[in-house]
């Protein structure tokens, strides 16, 4: 099974990609990780993209879609693939179509995981980060055992500045100014599997397994 998966900051959406690859037993691509993999090994495309990136700038489309292209050239890939980070604009998932339909691969479903955007606030405002370990836990969801401190190395525990609910809400905002015509995009080819984010974890994993048996 070849798939896309999306979902908005805070939705769990690499929660569900990990439990989504071992069900299915397919390949995950990220697109964080397969960049490094390619700047690392010293692809073509990786070399390109370091290029942009060392001079500050965003790595161009083309070159992007350059690494996912030889990303599902390789042979883990054959038995399916979950694509995570990408496309993230509809430039991209047309150019996507394109590249799969020029490698002969079908995409079988696009996972959008939604949550309320009030539940996402809550979840993304709500993170503490250790100072010393880099450990994460939440306010309402993964309560430290005494309030402000670490619970495996007893340091202190802190609000990242970008998780102020002033960013958190201008991230939102850039997500689903991006993402919307991408949703309606993979609508519109009857592809899309609207997953309702805002239950257990279990729970969501079982209703996207039976959209993508549909
Ligand atoms: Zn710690």
């Amino acid at each position: 099974m070849n798939l896309l998966i999306m979902g908005p900051p805070g939705a769990g959406k690499g929660t569900q990609a990990e439990k989504l690859i071992k069900q299915l037993d397919i390949t995950h691509i990220s697109t964080g990780d397969m960049f490094r993999n390619a700047i690392k090994e010293g692809t073509e495309m990786g070399k390109k993209a370091k290029e942009f990136i060392d001079q500050g700038n965003l790595v161009p489309d083309e070159v992007v879609v350059g690494m996912v292209k030889d990303r599902l050239s390789q042979s883990d890939c054959e038995k399916g693939f979950l694509l995570d980070g990408f496309p993230r604009t509809l430039d991209q998932a047309k150019a996507l179509d394109q590249t799969l339909a020029s490698l002969g691969i079908k995409l079988d479903g696009v996972v959008n995981i939604s949550v309320p955007r009030e539940k996402l606030m809550e979840r993304l405002t709500g993170r503490r980060i250790c100072r010393d370990c880099g450990a994460s836990f939440h306010v309402i969801f993964n309560k430290p055992k005494e309030e402000g401190k670490c619970d495996s190395c007893g340091g202190e525990l802190y609000q990242r500045s970008d998780d102020n609910e002033e960013s958190v809400g201008k991230r939102l905002d850039v997500y689903t100014q991006e993402t919307q015509p991408l949703i309606d995009y993979y609508k519109e080819k009857g592809l899309l599997a609207d997953i309702n984010g805002d239950q257990e974890i279990t729970s969501v994993l079982n209703d996207i397994l039976a959209a993508l048996k549909k």
